[in-house]
């Protein structure tokens, strides 16, 4: 059984076609950060008329690079949410198109499940595990039980981490910085930080005074451009030129960041314990989504992981960004245990009863 998967959340158009076992046969993606490096972030109407641009290209490249003709797919996985509205649109109206043409199923995907899944792909992880989730637009802490049965404990309150590193990145120019011109935020930030002195910056750790799951990023970011205000006042400099001190303001905003959500996993692993939401034997910790490619988080996590003897494990960096590929093993995933598919003439407006997010969190105090 073959199933395609297509992205289009934000500004990543993926497609790829997968068999049953989880081999990719093939896939393509096209990605718009470029275009939004340069405009300093995302414009959802400039998004959605790129993902128009290219999902006709991107779904057909999948499909000859695999191989496979339309009629030979046993079901179509799109990501309905969350993500950007407009761009989720050109996704699922393509798809709606798609598999009435060729009278296929239609699995809608929910885009964070399907990045807590994708470990799944390559190792045999069984559940429940606890899963990390650190994104642009997520952070959220969660104990995958099924394919479609996850229990939220928490998640930010404000804005994600991703998101934070993209705009301390912009408020420091670091585009005009020779080493980080085509690099994303989350990225230019880890390369800085490696040469850089955190102890010069010691900013707080967010939440300090509470004792849950949730995440706050926004009073760190006030934090981090009140300093470089200070500094820019100091040398003299206006807004918009590189800062001497760039690297360990890169070192010391990575390092709080990596506190953070290594204190908040620190508890949910402990709530975990203390409620038998997790094996007693060989329980795991899944870290994923594009900040999971960050080392220093890596491997700060790691250390909470060795101290509560969880086993930590995160997919290869390149599936921890949007791709066509997690939204199809999502796909075979709920094709397996016959889980959330769809005829293709359903009017799609979905809303399965069990994703992320929607109304079970627990109390975790
Ligand atoms: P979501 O999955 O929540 O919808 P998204 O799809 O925009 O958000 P991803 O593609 O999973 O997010 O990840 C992109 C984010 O990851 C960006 O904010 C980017 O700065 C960040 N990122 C990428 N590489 C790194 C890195 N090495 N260190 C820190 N952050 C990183
Ligand atoms: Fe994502």
């Amino acid at each position: 059984r073959l199933v395609l998967g297509i992205e289009t959340s934000c500004d990543d158009t993926g497609a790829a076609v997968m068999d049953e076992t989880g081999k990719i046969l093939g896939e393509s993606l096209h990605s718009q950060k470029e275009v939004h490096l340069r405009t300093g972030g995302i414009i959802p109407t400039v998004a959605q008329q790129l993902h128009r641009e290219n999902i006709e290209r991107v779904v057909q490249e999948a499909l000859e690079r695999s191989h496979v003709a339309p009629s030979w797919l046993s079901a179509v996985a799109t990501t309905v949410k969350p993500g950007l509205g407009l761009s989720l649109g050109i996704g699922l109206d393509f798809s709606r198109r798609f598999v009435r043409q060729h009278n296929k199923p239609f699995i809608p995907i929910h885009h964070m499940e399907a990045h807590a899944l994708t470990v799944r792909m390559h190792l045999p992880v069984p559940f429940p595990f606890l899963v990390l989730l650190v994104s642009g637009g997520h952070s959220l802490l969660a104990v995958a039980r099924g394919v479609d049965d996850f229990l939220l404990l928490g998640h930010s309150l404000d804005e994600a981490p991703g998101d934070t590193m993209d705009k301390v990145a912009r408020r420091l120019s670091l585009i005009k910085h020779p080493q980080c011109s085509t690099l994303s935020g989350g990225q230019a930030l880890e390369l800085l930080a490696k040469d850089g002195d955190r102890s010069r910056f010691p900013f707080r750790t967010p939440m300090g005074q509470t004792y849950d799951c949730c995440f706050s990023f926004a009073g760190l970011r006030n934090q981090v451009n009140m300093a470089i205000m200070k500094k820019e006042a100091e040398e003299g400099i206006e807004q918009g030129t590189l800062l001497s001190c760039v690297k360990d303001i890169a070192a010391a905003t990575q390092h709080t960041v990596a506190c953070h959500l290594a204190k908040r996993t620190h508890r949910a692993i402990v709530f975990c314990k203390e409620n038998g939401m997790l094996p007693s034997s060989n329980p795991i910790l899944v870290l994923s989504g594009g900040v999971a490619s960050n080392e220093y988080i890596r491997k700060t996590l790691s250390n909470i992981t060795e101290t509560t003897g969880l086993h930590l494990l995160c997919p290869p960096a390149k599936f921890c960004t949007d791709n066509g590929v997690m939204i199809a093993w999502n796909g075979v995933e709920r094709l397996r245990e016959g889980k959330g598919i769809l005829p293709p003439n359903v009017d799609v407006c979905y809303e399965p009863k069990a994703l992320l997010g929607v109304d079970m969190s627990a109390e975790v105090r």
